[in-house]
C-alpha cells in the first residue's frame, strides 16, 4: 500500500474494547515520513489471537498501513469470524487456527510474531504455547494476572529465544514521547508532583472486566496501568513506596467481583509525588506533571486520540498518529534490524507493572505504606 492512500481518515474507537466514543480524525503524514519499510522489502508477518474489540477494531487496522509488518494470519474460537477475517483481510486458509490446534503453527513460515489479545488471564497459556512453537510474541496489557504468571512467560520466551514484547503503545505517541523528552531533559526542571487518571464508565456488566478470575481486578488492571506506566516514564524513575484507598462501591451488584475505583499514591526516589486514579465509572483521563519551573499535561493521555497537550508556556503542538500502525512499525522495524523488540516495551517491563499493581492492591487492602524495593 503506497504511504499517500494509507493517510486516510479513519474511525477510532475509545480504549477499553467497550466503545465509548467514536471520533474521526485525520491522521498527518508523519508516520510516513518517521517509518519506512525496510530496504529488503522483507515484511513480517503478524498472527492475531483473539479477534475481539481491540484486534478487530485497532490492531488490525493498524496492520493494513504498516510499511514493516502485515495481517499474516489469525486465531480463534469463533468459526464465523475466521470466515469474516479470511475475506476481508485475503487471507491463506493454512495461516487461520483455533485454540485447540493453534500449536501447528510452529511449522508455518509466514508467522513470525504471535501477538495476543485474549482476556487478561488467557495470556500466560497463549504466550507460552507462542513461545513453544518458537515464534516470537506480543502480548496486551496487563501481560497477567499474577507477578507469577508473568516472571514464567518471561522463562518461557527466554528459555525459547524468542522476543516478548507489552502492547505498550503509549510509549510511540509522539506528545507522551514529548512529556518524557522535556521531563527527562529536565525543561521544565525536576518534578516534584504528578497527578494521573484514567477511568470510563464500563457497559455490559456480564463482560470479563468484570470478572476477577479473567481481569485479575477492575480497572486498576485495565487502565489504572497506564497511569502506573506514565509514571514510571515521566520521571524514569522505579517507585519507592506505595499507598491506596478502594473507593465507594456504589453498584454492589455490579462491581462484586473486582473494584469500582481505586486511588493510589507512588513517592519516587527523585523526589516525585504521584497521585493516580482508576475507575470504571468515571470518565477521565489526565496526565499532569508540576515540575520546579513549570508545568506539562496531557488530556486526553491516553486513549486513542487526538491526546491534547499543553504547557505553562502554551499548547502542545505534535502529530497525531494512528497509536497502533506507529507501534507495530516501530516494533518490526526494531525487530527487522536488531533482531530485538524496542527494549521499553519488553517483558520485564510488563513485569515491573505487575509487581506494582499487586502492591497497590496490597496496600488497599491493608491500609499500610509498602515499600517497592
Ligand atoms: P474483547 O472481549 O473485545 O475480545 C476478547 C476476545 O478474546 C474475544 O472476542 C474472543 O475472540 C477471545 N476469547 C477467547 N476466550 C474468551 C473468553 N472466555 N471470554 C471472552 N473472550 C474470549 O476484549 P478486548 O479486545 O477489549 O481486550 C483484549 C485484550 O486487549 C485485553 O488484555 C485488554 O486489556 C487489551 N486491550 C488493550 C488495549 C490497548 O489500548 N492496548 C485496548 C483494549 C484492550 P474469538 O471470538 O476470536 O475467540
Amino acid at each position: 500500500m503506497s504511504k499517500q492512500t494509507s493517510r486516510r481518515d479513519f474511525l477510532q474507537q475509545f480504549t477499553g474494547g467497550i466503545g465509548v466514543t467514536l471520533a474521526a480524525l485525520s491522521v498527518t503524514d508523519s508516520h510516513a515520513a518517521a517509518i519506512a519499510p525496510m530496504t529488503d522489502g522483507k515484511k513480517l508477518g503478524v498472527a492475531l489471537v483473539g479477534l475481539g474489540s481491540y484486534a478487530k477494531n485497532q490492531l488490525a487496522v493498524a496492520l493494513e498501513k504498516t510499511a514493516n509488518c502485515y495481517l499474516a494470519g489469525i486465531v480463534t474460537g469463533t468459526p464465523a469470524k475466521a470466515d469474516e477475517w479470511a475475506k476481508k483481510y485475503n487471507l491463506d486458509k493454512k495461516n487461520i487456527y483455533n485454540y485447540q490446534n493453534f500449536d501447528q503453527i510452529a511449522s508455518n513460515k509466514d508467522i513470525d510474531i504471535v501477538y495476543v489479545v485474549l482476556p487478561n488471564s488467557m495470556h500466560k497459556e497463549f504466550v507460552l504455547r507462542a513461545a513453544k512453537a518458537g515464534k516470537h510474541v506480543m502480548c496486551e496489557k496487563p501481560m497477567s494476572t499474577t507477578v507469577k504468571d508473568a516472571e514464567d512467560m518471561i522463562q518461557a520466551c527466554k528459555a525459547a529465544n524468542v522476543q516478548l514484547g507489552i502492547g505498550y503503545r503509549m510509549h510511540f505517541e509522539p506528545f507522551t514521547k514529548e512529556v518524557i523528552r522535556q521531563c527527562r531533559e529536565k525543561q521544565v526542571g525536576d518534578v516534584r508532583f504528578i497527578q494521573t487518571n484514567f477511568g470510563f464508565n464500563i457497559g455490559d456488566p456480564t463482560q470479563w472486566r468484570l470478572k476477577k478470575e479473567m481481569a485479575g481486578g477492575g480497572p486498576l488492571m485495565d487502565v489504572g496501568i497506564y497511569c502506573v506506566q506514565a509514571a514510571r516514564y515521566v520521571t524514569g524513575e522505579e517507585p519507592l513506596s506505595v499507598t491506596a484507598q478502594y473507593g465507594p462501591v456504589t453498584e454492589p451488584a455490579v462491581f462484586k467481583d473486582v473494584e469500582q475505583s481505586i486511588s493510589w499514591q507512588l513517592e519516587f526516589p527523585g523526589h516525585a509525588t504521584v497521585n493516580g486514579f482508576s475507575s470504571y465509572r468515571s470518565n477521565i483521563e489526565q496526565l499532569y506533571v508540576s515540575a520546579t519551573k513549570g508545568w506539562i499535561q496531557l488530556s486526553p493521555a491516553y486513549s486513542y486520540g487526538p491526546i491534547k497537550g499543553s504547557t505553562n508556556a502554551g499548547p502542545l503542538n505534535m502529530p497525531v498518529v494512528h497509536h497502533q500502525t506507529v507501534m507495530m512499525d516501530e516494533i518490526a522495524k526494531s525487530f527487522l534490524t536488531t533482531g530485538k523488540f524496542p527494549e521499553h516495551i519488553n517483558g520485564e517491563e510488563g513485569l515491573r507493572d505487575m509487581r506494582i499493581l499487586m502492591k497497590i492492591y496490597e496496600a488497599a487492602a491493608t491500609g499500610k505504606k509498602l515499600s517497592l524495593v
